[in-house]
């Protein structure tokens, strides 16, 4: 039998993860991607005002994000990346440093540990953490905690503004992108069950050694080209073509139509969702809820100093609008000939996307050179930004009914993507896991054809 092909539209990772994953199942893959370069989200490209590669925006992983870190594996880049041991990071509140960092203890007892050394809070508000992190150990998820903000769940589990700015908000802030009185229970509860309560390694930060380009694209187009199956860039699917009621095929912005065995949209929701509505054969109430998904921007702010002005690879800031700063010339251990690169990452930045760079420039390098006493001296020799204003998609409450599941009720269409059911936020993780199960349901299908 001649080798089945499955069309992928999309080449982000969850994209280039399902045809990784089709490969392995011994169909052949034909990535779509409508822009001329892969990765999606999680891109690197030369600033044309500094003419330096860098990344759309920080991204880091955790030691949970095991099916993220098998795809990196399978690509041949598990070298390219770093994970910690344990949880270990720095964190600033007015001039104070101290640490989150958990103890060599065994299993969720080491990440618990990390309480211990944390100065920015006192005994008792440490005794409400460990109160409210053993409720979620003893609950149950169910639907009803989609209903409901993480923040007044805290709240009736008695936490108290403090706990929540220096504490679960900390967390929930760069890993959701939202703020904790927007996403759900559901949400902040998964969160910290599988990180922070699960084995030790979970909660350990983990960041790529490279540009994001060369670390999920351009070895998975090796992969994929040198195992048969085949990418092509700027191909924008405009309609899905059926025959016999069964998807078949994609056509592009020129009519052109490419066909296959069956088609996995990988997508972001709006793009799928506008893409059926082109789609006059496939109308069905099932994608419905994808057109509720929302999103929410991440703003990277990069300064470029003549002298280092930190010390460590990364660092949380608390009562600052700097919220995380990296250091990008240590994290991929460049040599920057004694100057350094720092990115500041500010999640939920509804507050910044509109800003001119004029005006953040004023604002953070000032912030900077508060927080930092090496700043103050420092000469900036280049400065730029980079706001991506989709950046994630949303988990407030009542979020989970717009994720849909991967097998959909159209014969031969199948949906991958971070948004799509996979219990996980908007993350890595999420895209590859998604790419994963839509590929295992296409394998299945045409096995049982
Ligand atoms: C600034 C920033 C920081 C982030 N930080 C982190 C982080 O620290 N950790 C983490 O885990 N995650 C992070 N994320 C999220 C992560 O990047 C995403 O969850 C992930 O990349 C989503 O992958 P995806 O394949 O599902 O979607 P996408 O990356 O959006 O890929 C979808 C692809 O489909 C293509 N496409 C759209 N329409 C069409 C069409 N009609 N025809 C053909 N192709 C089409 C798009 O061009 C795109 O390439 C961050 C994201 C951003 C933007």
């Amino acid at each position: 039998m001649p080798t089945r092909t499955v069309i992928v539209l999309g080449g982000g990772i969850a994209g280039l993860a399902s045809a990784v994953r089709l490969i392995q199942r011994g169909l052949k893959p034909i990535v779509l991607e409508k822009r001329p370069f892969l990765g999606g989200r999680a891109y690197s490209f030369i600033d044309r005002e500094t003419g330096i590669e860098i990344d759309n925006g920080q991204h880091v992983f955790v030691g949970a994000c095991k099916q993220f870190q098998k795809y990196i594996a399978d690509i041949g880049v598990d070298d390219q990346v770093t994970l910690d041991d344990r949880v270990r990071f720095p964190v600033v509140k007015q001039d104070q440093i101290s640490w989150l960092r958990g103890r060599k203890l065994p299993s969720a007892l080491s990440n618990l540990s990390m309480l211990i050394g944390y100065r920015h809070i006192g005994i008792t508000d440490k005794i409400r953490i460990l109160w409210g992190l053993l409720s979620i150990k003893r609950t149950n998820l169910d639907i009803r905690y989609d209903q409901v903000t993480f923040y007044d769940w805290l709240k009736v589990h008695h936490q108290n503004e403090d706990t929540i700015k220096n504490f679960w908000n900390l967390i929930i802030l760069p890993s959701l992108n939202d703020n904790i009185n927007c996403v759900s229970a559901y949400t902040g509860i998964s969160l910290f069950k599988v990180a922070f309560l699960g084995p030790i390694k979970n909660a350990a930060i983990g960041f790529p050694l490279i540009g994001l380009s060369s670390l999920v694209g351009e070895r998975a187009q090796n992969l994929i080209e040198t195992a048969g199956g085949a990418i092509k860039t700027g191909f924008s699917a405009t309609s899905l073509h059926m025959e016999s009621g069964q998807v078949t095929g994609v056509r592009n912005q020129d009519g052109e139509l490419v066909k296959g065995n069956a088609v996995i949209s990988a997508m972001p929701a709006s793009d799928m969702t506008s893409l059926l509505e082109h789609s006059a054969d496939i109308q069905h109430d099932f994608f419905k809820p994808a057109e509720s998904v929302q999103t929410a921007p991440i703003v990277a702010i990069h300064i470029w100093y003549d002298r280092p002005v930190l010390s460590e690879k990364y660092m949380a800031i608390l009562d600052s609008p700097l919220q995380w700063v990296f250091n990008d010339t240590l994290l991929k251990s460049r040599d920057d000939s004694g100057a350094q690169h720092i990115v500041i990452s500010l999640s939920g930045a509804w507050e910044w996307q509109d800003r001119s760079k004029e005006e953040l420039k004023e604002i953070f390098t000032a912030e900077m050179a508060r927080t930092f006493p090496q700043a103050r001296t420092a000469i900036i020799t280049r400065f730029t930004v980079v706001k991506m204003l989709e950046a994630t998609f949303r988990v407030s409450v009542g979020s989970l009914a717009s994720r849909l599941p991967q097998k959909t009720p159209v014969p031969g269409f199948y949906l991958a993507g971070d948004w799509t059911d996979t219990g996980w936020p908007s993350t890595m993780e999420s895209a590859v896991r998604s790419g994963n199960l839509a590929a295992d349901c296409v394998a299945e299908d045409i096995a049982n054809r």
